[in-house]
């Protein structure tokens, strides 16, 4: 297959972990015999420097007219001041709306052989942490109407949480339809008991449910979630959640992980166009000195080839050949424990691609 995947590397770590993805994906064209065309793009603070703006609108029509972009990360110390109209993020944000970028997928899964980097009690997580996290990423209070005014001589500030019912049925969709690949459960997070917006969302996600018999389905109010994910985490198969509950939530199970730098995520629009990164920032502390965990944007590699290129086994191939390389005991500096082997991040990236055969 010919795929063209735009590749916007960005700042600090960026440029370093995705080209150990590269290099993964290169890889997999060789054994897989498929060709893969990237066109690079600058975002965010590199852009900036270069041309005002952290993105250019042919970078963008370039994001727009391709099979998939993967991303690395931006933003640092450096761009912290410059004009809120073009810091780094609003070129994600952008991004994000050109594509519908409407389903933002986050797998939290424990590997077995890191579990004691888990903060949490090995009777709880003896069991494996595996679960995927669904979150609406273009509606909800993050896109309300936004107000600051006077009112009775004070001040007052309020945001609008607005969902409509398509909005919530194609991201029930994903949920259910994920679930049907994975363990077959969804586990839909509202605040049912106070919130109009989560009634609608449980009236949907209800509706939605009848269409997939197969799947087991439970409605949990946001507040239980926080709870069950550090007494119970394996509990979960899929979350399926609003803008912001997800946005909190997902960080909340990434860090029961206890290794931001092993976290993929998948973007998905209605098309088969997605964006893929990992979960973690620039990591400004650690760039240029060639020691960042490259896995997080290798996994994401390998979701853009499962959910953008429906290529699952090769995704498996990526997947296996990091579990290998774990097993061999290799491990980055953000993992490292006693008795194992340190290797710098294109150590890593070699490391998995040898391992795809
Ligand atoms: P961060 O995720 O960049 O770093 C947090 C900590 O985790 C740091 O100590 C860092 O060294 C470590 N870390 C992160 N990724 C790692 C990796 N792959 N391997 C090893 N260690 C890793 O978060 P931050 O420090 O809050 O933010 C730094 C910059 O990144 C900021 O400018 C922020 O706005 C930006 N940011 C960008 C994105 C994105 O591009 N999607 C997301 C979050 C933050």
């Amino acid at each position: 297959m010919k795929k063209v995947i735009t590749v916007l590397k960005g700042d600090g770590i960026g440029p370093e972990i995705t080209n150990e993805a590269l290099k993964v994906l290169d890889k997999i064209c060789s054994v897989y015999n498929h060709e893969f065309t990237y066109k690079y793009v600058d975002i965010g603070g590199v852009s900036i420097d270069k041309y005002g703006v952290p993105i250019t609108d042919e970078g963008m029509e370039q994001c727009k007219n391709c099979d998939s972009v993967l991303l690395g990360a931006v933003g640092g110390p450096k761009w912290d001041y410059v004009d809120p109209s073009i810091r780094p993020e609003k070129a994600l944000l952008a991004v994000r709306h050109e594509l519908g970028l409407f389903a933002n997928l986050r797998p939290t899964k424990l590997f077995t052989q890191l579990s004691n980097a888990s903060p949490l009690k090995e009777t709880i997580v003896g069991g494996g942490i595996d679960l995927l996290i669904v979150r609406e990423l273009t509606g909800g209070i993050y896109f309300g109407k936004r107000v600051t005014d006077t009112e009775n001589g004070e001040l007052f500030a309020s945001d609008e949480m607005k969902y409509s019912y398509s909005e919530i049925e194609r991201i029930g969709r994903v949920a259910f339809e994920s679930a049907k690949k994975r363990r077959g459960k969804v586990s839909s997070v509202d605040k049912a008991n106070v919130l109009d917006s989560s009634r609608l969302w449980r009236k949907v996600m209800h509706a939605l449910s009848e269409e997939y018999p197969d799947v087991e389905y439970e409605d949990v109010l946001v507040d239980n979630t926080a709870m069950q994910l550090i007494r119970n985490p394996g509990r979960f198969d899929v979350i399926v959640t609003e803008n912001m509950f997800g946005d909190i939530l997902s960080d909340e199970a990434s860090m029961l992980t206890g290794s931001i730098g092993m976290m993929p995520s998948a973007s998905l629009s209605s098309g088969s166009l997605g964006m893929y990164e990992p979960i973690h920032g620039s990591a400004p502390d650690i760039a240029g000195q060639d020691i960042a965990n490259p896995i997080g944007t290798i996994l994401s590699a390998a979701m853009m080839l499962r959910y953008s290129f429906d290529m699952a086994a090769e995704a498996d191939a990526i997947e296996n050949a990091v579990n290998e390389v774990l097993d061999l005991s290799y491990r980055t500096v953000d993992i490292m424990q006693e008795g194992k082997t340190q290797v710098k991040c294109s150590e890593m990236g070699t490391l998995v691609a040898d391992r795809i055969k």
